[in-house]
C-alpha cells in the first residue's frame, strides 16, 4: 500500500524537485495537463515585457540585428536541439506543427521521385493525417496509406517514399520504438518522419541516433512556450541541400535583402524558413527551452516513468476495477501520460476540472492525465486520485452540470 506519506518522501529526493517553483501554477491545483498546454514559467512575464518595452518599443526595427531577431528562428533552434538529440544546424524554429508537417511532408515526397505512397498510422494525431490528405490531394498521384499501429513495418516496400509517424501516441501514451522503425524504413530506402509533439520536453529524443531524417514538433506542450508558441522542424544535415522548400519565402531566401525576383534556397536551415517569424512568441517559447535545458534530461525520464507507474498503481489501489487502462506498462514504450478509459470519462473529468484537477478527455471515453516531470510532483498523484475516488464513490459525476461538452475538450 502506498501512502501520503511515501510520495512525500519521494518529493524530498526528487532530484528536479526545485524546478516546480520556477513555475506559476495556481495554489491548490493539480495541474496534468501540461501535455497539451504546459505550465507558465515565472520568467517569461518579465522576459516579455522587456522584450515588448526595450526590443520592440525603443529598439524597434534595429532589433532585427541588435537584439538578435533575425537569426533567433536557428539559434533557438540549436538550443532545442540539445534537447531532442540533434547536432547544431539542424533544427529551426517555425510556424505551427501542422505546417512544418507539411513542409517536411513535401520535401521528403520530393526526394524519392516515382515512390507513389506515403504511410502514417491510425494512431497518428489527426492534424497530421488531414494535412498529408491535403497535399497529397493538391499533388496528385500519390497516396495515403494510413495502417495500424503495430504494421508499419509490414506495410513497407520499394514504392513507399516518406512514413510519418508521432512517436508518442496522444490517446494511448503508446511509444513508437523511433530507431528500430527508422531503420526498417531506410531499408526500403523509404524517408522517416517523426513529430515529436508528445515528446520534446518530455524525456530525451535522440534524432541524430535514430538516423531520423525529418522531425517536427510543439513548442507549447511540455516544452511551455505559452499557447501557440512556435513549433520546431528538424532536417537531417545529408538533406538539406537536397530538401526543397515547399513554402519558399523569402525568409529562407539565401539573400532575403537582395530582394531578387527569384527564389533561391538558402543553404542549411534557413531554407526552412517561410515567412517573418513571430518574435513575441518565440521570445516566450525561450523561456521554456532555457528552463528545460538547465534539466537533466536522464533525470527527466525517469521521474516520468515513475510519475506514470505509481499514478497507475494509485488508480488500481484507491480505485479497483473502476477504469480500463490503455496505457503501455512497459515505462520505456510509453510517454508521460496514463490514459484510463471510462464510459463516463468526459463527466469524470468535468467532475475533476471542477475540485482543481486538470486532465483532459479524450474522445470516445479516455481520461488521459499527462505528467509534466519538471513541475508535477508525486504528492500531485496521491491528490489527485483522492479527488478520483471521492468523484466516484459519492457518484458526483452524475451531476447535470459535468454533462454539457465545451468546445474544447
Ligand atoms: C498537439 C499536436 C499537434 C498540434 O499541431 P498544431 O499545428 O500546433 O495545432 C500536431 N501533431 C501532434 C502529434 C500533436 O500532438
Amino acid at each position: 500500500m502506498l501512502t501520503r506519506d511515501d510520495l512525500a518522501k519521494r518529493d524530498q529526493t526528487d532530484p528536479l524537485r526545485s524546478f516546480r517553483d520556477r513555475f506559476d501554477l495556481p495554489a491548490g491545483m493539480v495541474y496534468l495537463d501540461g501535455n497539451s498546454l504546459g505550465a507558465l514559467p515565472k520568467a517569461t512575464a518579465a522576459r516579455l515585457a522587456d522584450v515588448v518595452a526595450r526590443e520592440w518599443g525603443q529598439d524597434l526595427i534595429t532589433s532585427w540585428n541588435k537584439n538578435g531577431w533575425y537569426e533567433l528562428p536557428l539559434v533557438l533552434g540549436d538550443k532545442l536541439g540539445r534537447l531532442i538529440g540533434a547536432a547544431p544546424g539542424q533544427v529551426a524554429i517555425s510556424d505551427s506543427t501542422s505546417v512544418n508537417l507539411f513542409k517536411v511532408l513535401a520535401s521528403a515526397i520530393a526526394l524519392r521521385p516515382g515512390r507513389k505512397t506515403i504511410i502514417s498510422d491510425s494512431g497518428n494525431f489527426p492534424t497530421d493525417l488531414y494535412m498529408a490528405q491535403g497535399l497529397t490531394s493538391f499533388l496528385g498521384g500519390i497516396d495515403l496509406k494510413v495502417v495500424g499501429e503495430t504494421e508499419v513495418a509490414e506495410a513497407l516496400n520499394e514504392n513507399v517514399a516518406a512514413v510519418f509517424l508521432t512517436e508518442v501516441n496522444y490517446r494511448s501514451g503508446r511509444k513508437h520504438d523511433m530507431a528500430a522503425l527508422t531503420q526498417k524504413i531506410h531499408a526500403v530506402g523509404a524517408i522517416a518522419i517523426w513529430d515529436l509533439a508528445h515528446s520534446a520536453g518530455a524525456f530525451p529524443v535522440h534524432l541524430d541516433a535514430a538516423g531520423a531524417d525529418f522531425a517536427v514538433g510543439c513548442g507549447y506542450k511540455y516544452l511551455n512556450g505559452g499557447p501557440g508558441a512556435p513549433a520546431f522542424l528538424y532536417i537531417a544535415k545529408r538533406h538539406q541541400d537536397q530538401a526543397m522548400p515547399i513554402l519558399s519565402g523569402w525568409m529562407g531566401h539565401a539573400n532575403p535583402f537582395a530582394f531578387d525576383l527569384d527564389y533561391r534556397p538558402a543553404n542549411g536551415m534557413r531554407r526552412a524558413l517561410a515567412g517573418t517569424p513571430a518574435i513575441l512568441s518565440m521570445r516566450a517559447l525561450e523561456v521554456g527551452i532555457d528552463l528545460m535545458l538547465e534539466a537533466d534530461l536522464s533525470a527527466l525520464a525517469s521521474k516520468s516513468a515513475a510519475l506514470t507507474d505509481i499514478f497507475m498503481k494509485l488508480v488500481e489501489q484507491e480505485c479497483p476495477g473502476t477504469f480500463g487502462n490503455v496505457t503501455p506498462s512497459d515505462s520505456t514504450r510509453r510517454g508521460s501520460q496514463v490514459c484510463l478509459t471510462h464510459h463516463h470519462g468526459h463527466a469524470i473529468v468535468q467532475a475533476l476540472i471542477a475540485r482543481g484537477v486538470i486532465p483532459d478527455f479524450r474522445s470516445p471515453d479516455i481520461l488521459r492525465f499527462g505528467f509534466a516531470p519538471l513541475y508535477v510532483g508525486f504528492v500531485d498523484l496521491w491528490d489527485a486520485v483522492q479527488h478520483l475516488k471521492a468523484i466516484m464513490s459519492g457518484g458526483e459525476w452524475r451531476e447535470t452540470r459535468f454533462a454539457a461538452k465545451a468546445a474544447v475538450t
